[in-house]
Order: structure tokens, then sequence, then C-alpha cells
């Protein structure tokens, strides 16, 4: 039987004679060894944390065992998470579909309108219930979600108060963060109740909407209040609740943001999950993360593209409105499609069922004598107990149920569309009423025959009750029946390119397989129906997988701590920055505040650096595509006394090892400054080098590129954040984590950087099972065959464009620049002509001009095999060849296959064909094509078409007639 490794990896030994016949080297180790310095190849350890490989069934076998160590406990425990349903056929059609999984980021729009479409009835779904004029198209949980609402209000308030108001009623982990994030930016914060006139000047105000208590209040005297000084307001609001409740718009707030979990992605145990963000007309260009628009393609047609582009971290740096990057497009779309398939109808009916569920155990209560907090609320109450907390909880326990301890007096308890009677039975008799509450309601049954005498909100005012219609769109009043949704995810999916139909050779994203096995454990429930707050006795498998995947990455980077809590590569980049921030003050350095990031870095470098509270400052790099030493040398000189931190890519962006790494992170360590490596190209990397014995202190890696977390279109990942012992205090910390300390015994107490303890711990699985399946030498082998099948592609390429950097030996690391500004000058055909064309030859581009305008980064992974390599190879000749004879005046520079691409396919049979290249060249250029042709459905899409008229919601059904 051949091992997971072997299935992993798409070369095999022969296809690697070829590569290396052609490269001129005689084993694959030699290649790798020649490319990565000598000075930085990792020593061979006696011992290794990594078992050895695992098959794909004990893989299975030892994740049931994990599994079964977490009690299936309900969670009631609420504060933002609850159980949900997922309807099935969005479970398997796109949770579990790769069609939707291993998509990549909608930056090439033509083919991925049907992510785009998924993402903008996200934009129309979250604007309709908040009431608001523009929502992104995801956010990375609630909690960010208010810090950067926070941001917005800064941004945008005319007042010069630096004071933020903080409902006291928030989520406890929502106020951990903003005490945080707050700190790093001098920011105040002021806690307040809201129950007296607001008498100090702020630029901004949170409210919670319903309250962590669940309280359910009218804050429109605080919004306006706040307004009339100048400030703006924040509100996160439960969506559900909104089918019933006044929107946040209608209220007078700027901005609403929330999670989206309860619209049928799973809990996971604290995600991954899309939160959202909207924002009133005027506050467009304020908001972070992406944002879908509707703009037109070359025949005029409407298509979905990313819109305001202008404003995100690759574009703006160190000025954009956030540090976004990966965000939660796939949780996003399971949202979306939850409102396209329950319908504006169906949501108010779960949210009444819900708030009625919750108004029967409140009378119920109330009636055996007990008080609530508040006698108005959505799904949510408070109930005192004085004294008695700890018993409730134990026997809500001993029946299987998780309730919230607020104090010793007092217990929350929240209620949700799976909560049945029998529950609510079962959690009344915890409170000390007797056996047999809600009887005759049946344990699963007849979910709605008990409540039926319960009002929703009984003690809502009635002012506050939701009037306006929402979700009027046709696509939320379609799809009702399963065969519908089904086609419609069919439908959507087919728009689409995704690795499953074929290469998406993305530099600096790591586009590898997502393996089944892989995926497997994601959909289990003891994994998916976990609560990010349950207590610690019921999350066992949860903990030792989790420490074990902290102890491997421990030792695949060099580290000594490792913190998963961070929910994208942008997050662990702010967590390692804090990191630092809190090292350097707790040495007393607090005016080391500058962070020193070379120019051909990643646009989220800069942009996590200033949310860290620090000050950029922009290193050269030299021709050869290094780190300017001697401009290096100069700004630490320059800034000696300031100096907090060097953040530089390691294997750099320009896809080569340079060979200087150990003498510059020498040079900033001489500075009393610390090292942050970004650890996006681990993948060139594992197993050869380690970023700790190169002199970083700290790193984030990208589970979703490096260790096979799908990308889901655009998120979720996972950031983990490694660090070496001295600064592991100030790695994340959370108020709800389970665990007193992490691998290796490290404490941390670093502030919390995501909503939940463990992050997006839902996926951990996936990582888990990569390492444990390719075991140490498979991780090493997996390295060695990305880095051959890179500099096989750059070989073979190099004659007809040429590649931008190379190091040692006139090797690159696992990716390579082609250079396209030679092409552009001699037939006037740009990178995006080729880009587009790569679609009619059946690929996704790669990277395009990042790092360098005008090029195209290639990443092909160890994960494809050589017929896939070589047909992208022919496919770039061949264009190449097309763009000749343009210049050669076979084709006229604005008519030829290339200005046109994408070719669909009525612009090939409708109308007269009046071009000076053939139909089959259009769509057929390689006959293979003929019985396995990808069809975009769009022509070029207009990338400034929209900005100034944005449409940002789903168009009317008559625009695509
Ligand atoms: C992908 C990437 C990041 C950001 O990671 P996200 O998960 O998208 O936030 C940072 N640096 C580099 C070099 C990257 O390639």
């Amino acid at each position: 039987m051949s091992s997971f490794a072997q299935r992993h990896i798409g070369t095999d030994a022969a296809a690697q004679r070829v590569m290396l016949d052609a490269l001129g080297y005689d084993s694959i180790d030699a290649l790798v060894e020649r490319a990565v310095p000598a000075s930085i190849h990792v020593k061979e350890r006696a011992t290794s944390d990594i078992p050895v490989a695992a098959t794909e069934a004990e893989a299975l076998a030892e994740l049931r065992e994990l599994a079964s160590q977490n009690r299936g406990a309900r969670p009631m425990i609420g504060l933002g998470y609850y159980d949900t349903f997922t309807p099935s056929v969005i479970a398997r059609n796109v949770l579990e579909n790769p069609s939707w999984y291993t998509a990549y980021t909608p930056y090439q729009p033509e083919i991925s309108q049907g992510r785009l479409e998924a993402l903008i009835n996200f934009q129309t779904m979250v604007t309709d219930l908040t009431g608001l004029a523009t929502a992104n198209a995801s956010m990375l949980d609630e909690s960010t979600a208010v810090v950067e609402g926070m941001l917005v209000a800064r941004r945008a308030s005319k007042s010069s108060s630096n004071i933020f108001l903080v409902d006291a009623d928030a989520l406890p982990q929502t106020k951990a963060l903003l005490e945080h994030r707050a700190a790093a930016l001098g920011i105040d914060l002021q806690y307040t109740p809201y129950d007296s006139v607001l008498d100090v000047d702020v630029f901004g105000a949170f409210v919670q909407y319903p309250g962590a208590t669940g309280r359910v209040w009218d804050p429109s005297s605080v919004i306006d209040a706040v307004k009339a000084q100048g400030g703006l307001v924040v509100v996160a609001a439960d969506l559900l609740a909104l089918t019933l409740l006044r929107s946040p718009g209608s209220l007078g707030a700027d901005v609403a943001v929330g999670t989206t979990q309860r619209f049928g992605v799973p809990l996971g145990f604290g995600g991954p999950h899309a939160g959202y963000m909207a924002v009133r007309a005027g506050l467009e260009r304020q908001l972070p993360g992406r944002l879908v628009g509707v703009s037109q393609d070359a025949e005029g047609h409407p298509a979905y593209r990313l819109s305001l582009q202008t404003r995100e971290q690759h574009i703006r740096r160190e000025k954009a409105t956030s540090n976004i990057c990966t965000a939660q497009v796939l949780l996003a779309v399971m949202a979306a499609m939850y409102a396209v398939y329950h319908g504006p109808d169906g949501l108010r009916g779960i949210a009444t069922e819900v708030a009625q569920k919750a108004e029967a155990l409140a009378s119920r209560l109330r009636e055996y004598g007990l008080t609530l907090a508040s006698d108005s609320f959505f799904d949510t109450l408070r109930v005192h107990v004085p004294g008695r907390a700890e018993r409730v909880i134990e026997r809500a326990r001993e029946r299987g149920y998780q309730l919230h301890w607020v104090d010793d007096a007092t217990v929350g308890v929240s209620v949700d569309e799976t909560t049945t009677a029998g529950d609510l039975a079962a959690v009344a008799w915890a409170f000390g009423l007797p056996e047999g509450e809600f009887a005759g309601a049946g344990d699963q049954g007849e979910r709605a025959l008990p409540f039926a005498v319960a009002s929703a909100l009984a003690g809502v005012p009635s002012s506050l009750a939701r009037g306006d219609e929402f979700l009027t769109h046709p696509v939320f009043n379609t799809h009702r029946s399963e065969t519908a949704m089904m086609r419609y995810l069919k439908l959507l999916a087919d728009r689409d390119y995704a690795l499953d139909r074929g290469m998406i050779p993305l530099g600096s994203c790591t586009m590898k397989l997502n393996a089944a096995t892989e995926m497997a454990a994601v959909s289990w429930p003891e994994f998916s129906r976990v609560h990010p707050f349950a207590p610690e006795a019921d999350v066992r498998g949860y903990l030792a997988l989790i420490e074990q995947l902290e102890t491997w990455l421990a030792e695949v980077t060099g580290y000594d701590a490792v913190s998963l809590q961070p929910n994208a590569g942008s997050q662990g980049e702010l967590a390692g920055l804090m990191a630092i921030r809190g090292f350097h003050r707790a040495n007393g350095d607090v005016d080391r505040t500058v962070c020193l990031i070379p120019s051909s870095a990643h646009g989220t470098n800069a942009a996590s650096a200033v949310l860290a509270g620090m000050k950029v400052v922009v290193v050269a790099c030299d021709e050869a595509g290094n780190v300017d030493l001697d401009d290096l040398r100069a700004k630490i000189a320059l800034h000696a006394d300031t100096l907090s931190a060097l953040m530089i890519t390691y294997p750099s962006t320009h896809g080569v090892y340079e060979h200087d790494v150990l003498e510059i992170t020498q040079a900033v360590h001489d500075a009393g400054g610390q090292v942050y490596v970004d650890g996006a190209n681990l993948n060139a990397l594992l197993g050869y080098a380690r970023f700790g014995d190169l002199g970083g202190d700290v790193s984030h890696l990208n589970l979703h590129k490096t260790f096979a977390i799908p990308h889901g279109g655009g998120g979720p990942g996972v950031g983990p954040v490694a660090a070496k012992a001295h600064l592991a205090p100030y790695l994340p910390s959370h108020p709800f984590s389970q665990r007193a300390d992490h691998a290796g015994g490290f404490v941390f107490d670093g502030g919390a950087i995501s909503a939940a303890p463990q992050g997006s711990a839902g996926i951990l699985p996936i990582s888990w099972a990569y390492v444990r399946m390719m075991g140490a030498q498979g991780l090493k082998d997996a390295t060695a065959a990305a880095v051959l099948s890179a500099n096989y592609i750059a070989h073979r390429l190099k004659d007809h464009y040429p590649v931008l950097y190379a190091g040692e030996g006139d090797l690159v690391a696992h990716e390579c620049i082609l250079d396209l500004r030679p092409l552009r000058e001699a037939t006037g055909i740009t990178v995006d002509d080729v880009a587009k064309r790569l679609i009619d030859y059946g690929f996704h581009a790669p990277t395009m001009s990042f790092p360098v305008a005008g090029t195209l980064m290639v990443e092909p992974t160890e994960s494809e095999d050589i017929g896939e390599i070589e047909r992208f190879i022919d496919a770039m000749i061949a264009i190449k060849a097309e763009a000749d004879a343009v210049a050669a005046g076979e084709w006229p520079a604005d008519d030829n296959p290339l200005v046109h691409a994408p070719h669909t396919a009525s612009s090939v049979i409708e109308g007269e064909w009046a071009h000076p290249y053939s139909r089959s060249t259009a769509v057929y250029p390689v006959h293979s094509l003929v019985r396995s042709k990808y069809w975009p459905p769009v022509r070029r899409i207009d990338q400034a078409y929209g900005d100034r008229n944005l449409v940002c919601a789903c168009p009317p059904i008559e625009a695509f007639a």
C-alpha cells in the first residue's frame, strides 16, 4: 500500500528524475541542499516529537479516539456562540465540497463569479438585517469586528477625543479584545451601563444588542447623544434577533458588527465563523476587509468583482483600513446560503421559536420564584440563584448540558434553534424545578407544541419590534426545495475555478492538496458541535489535539512556544508584534516602536505593525531581490534607540533564500531589536531549516498554506504565532481559556487576539492529520518536491519569460517570479492579458504583480503532478508565441486572442466572427480542451467600473436578463 505522502506529493520518483535531469542534479536532496544556504541547514535531531507517519486509516482511527474524549454535551452557554442546524444540503454541497472549499480568494473575478455571487448574497443579507447601506464580505469573528468598528469610528469621527465608550454589557471576550488592542493604539476605553446622560467627549461608543446578559433595550437615545457630539456608534447585533427586533440602522447606528455563526455554521470549539460589518452610507471607504461589488464585463454584462480595493492592505500597506487579508469566505457562503434556504419567513420562524422557548423557560422559572436579571430578552436568561450557581451548573452537566457560570449567584442560559422541550425540562430541573416540566412534548418531536403558549419577546417594548421587510430579493425567496437549493449551489460552483479543476499556481499562497482524510473530522459532531467556552473536562480530546499540534509546530520551526489562537496570518502577525511590544515594555523600553519592513514585504506586515502601535520604516531591497544590507544597517543606526523589530519574510517574497539572513538577524539583535520572520513561505523550508535557528524571535505560520487547511475561497485560515521562550509570556491569552499552560509548560498572558480561546479550533484536525500522516520525513519530502517543481518550471520557462530572481546555483525556492515587463515592451501584451488568456487554456493565473509590478509569481506546490505542470508550461509557452505573433504583426495589437481573453461560449457563437484569429484559437487553443473545457461565465471584467457607483448588494434579476 502506498503511504499518504505518496498520495500528497504529486510527482513520483520517475517524474522527479525527469525534472532533475533537466536541471542537472543527481538527487532531489542535492538540489535542495544547494538551494538552501548551507549556513542555515538544520542539524539532524536525535529525537523527534513528530511520530512516524500514520496511514490514512490509522490517522482517522486516532482522530476518532480524540473525538471520543470530547464529551458530547449540549451547549447552552451563549455569549455569541449557539448550536445550529447546518442544513444537510449546505453541509454536503458547500462545507464538504472541494468546489467551494479549495477555491482561492476571488482576485481573478472572471473565474470566481459563483463565490462572488454567494458573497454578495452575504452582504445583502447583512445590510438588510442591520438596516445599513453597505456590508463587507466577512470579518474574522465578532470581537475583532468590534475592534475594527472602533477603528472605523476613530478614523471617521470629527471628535479629537481618544475615548471610546464600551457597553458594560458587552461580551466578555469582546471586552478582552478591546482592552488589548486599544492599549497598543493609545485609545482610552470607558465602560458604562448607559444609565446616565453622556457627559464626556468621545470619538465613539459601542453597544451590545441584545446584551451579554440577554437584555434587550432601546439604545436610540444613547446613539443620538453620542452622534450629537460628533462620535460614531458601533452596535454588535445578533442577526437572528434582528429578524424580530428593530435594526441598528433604524436606531441610528453608524456601524453594525457581529457574527453569522448561528446561521448554520457549526460551533467548532470557536470557529471558523464569519464575522460581519456593515456601515451607513458615506463610510464605505472606511470598511476593513473585502467588499464585493457589481461591475461589468467587456461586453457590458453585469459581473461581480472585489471593489474599493485601494482600501486594502496589499495596496495601502501601513495606510490600509485594516490588516485583514484572508477572511472567512467559506463560512460567509454557508451563512448566506442558510438565509437563501430559509428565506425571511423561515428565519423569522426560527427566531420566533427561539424567543418562545426562552420565554417558556423564563415563565416556568419565575413561577417557581426565581428572578431574572432582565425581563426583556431574546434568547438568553440570567437567572438569580444566590449561592447555588455551582450546584445548578453541576446538575445541568449531569444531564449533559453546559450553562454559563456568571458568578456565585447568577447562571446564564441561552436557547437556540436546536433546543427541544426535553432540553428545557432538563435545564429547569437543574434549577431545582420538579422533574417533568414541559412534559408532553416528548424529547425530540413536537418542538413547537409547548411553546405555543409563550409569546416571543414578551418583555420587549413594542417600539423595538421590527416592522420593515428584509431579504426581499428573489434569491432569498426562490430556493425553498432541496432540489432547487442543491442546483443553485451546483450552478454557482460550476462558474468557479477551484483546485478540483486544475492547478492554482499562486505564489505566496501555497495552494496544495487539502486531502479528503484531513477534512473528514471537521464534520464530526464531537468536533463541530463544541462551544468555545465549554469546560475543560468536556473538551479533553480537542485540548490533546491542540497540544500535540503546538508541539509539532514548535519542533519544525525551532521555536519554544506556539499559540493557535490567531484566525489568519494577519492576526498571527499582530499577535507576534504585540508580543514584541509586551517584551520591550516589560524591559522598560517603551520607546522601542520602530518596525523595519523591507519594501518587498506582504502588505499585511505594514498594516499589522501599525495596529500594534508601531511606526513603519521601509528598508530597500537590492537588484537581486535581497534586503539591502547597507540600507538596513543605516536604518538600524538611525533608529538605534527606538528599534522595536524587523519583519522579514524567509525565503523572501521574491522566492529566494537570502544568503545574508544570519547577518541580518544578528544586526537587529545587536541593536536591541527583535526579529519577526513572516512564515508564509515555510513550504520552502520545512524539514530543511527552521526560523528559530535563523535568528527569528517570533513568526506566524499559515496553516491554510503550508499545513493543508483549504483556502475556502478567501478563508478560513489559522495563523499560529510561534516564539522563543522570552516572548512566550506575551503570546495570546483569553479570559475563557480552558488551559493553564501551553505545550512546553508556557503560560501566555499577552491578551486576546481572537474571540475564541483556541481560535478556529474546528479546522485544526486538518493540520493535525496532515502532520500525522506525513511524518517528519514526509514533510521534508514535500518541501523538496515543491522546490524541485518550482525550479523545473523556472528552468523550462526562462527562455520565454526571464526569471526575475534566483539565489545560490541559480536556483529559486518554492516559487519563481516570471518577469513579463520585457514582453510588454516587445509586444504590448500585459501581465493581465496573460493571466486572462490562461483562463482560456484552463488555468488559474499565478499571483499577479506581487511583490513586483508586471510579474507573475508561480508556485506549483508539491501536490501537482508532472502532467499538470507540463500542461501549465506548455500553456505559458504557447501564450508567449501568441504574444510574439502580435509583435510580428500577424494580429493587431488591439485584436488578438490575448487582449480579448477570456472568451466565453457566447462570444464565439453569437453574431458575426470578425476577429483575425479563429474561434477555435479563441476557446480551444489546445486540442485537449475540446473534451474538458472550463467555460468562464463572463468576459474580462472592468477593474475600474463600479467603484464610483458602488453597488454591493444583489442586483435586480432583470440586470442579468
Ligand atoms: C498570505 C500571507 C500573509 C497573510 O496571511 P493571511 O492569512 O492572508 O492573513 C502574510 N505574509 C505573506 C508573505 C503571505 O503570503
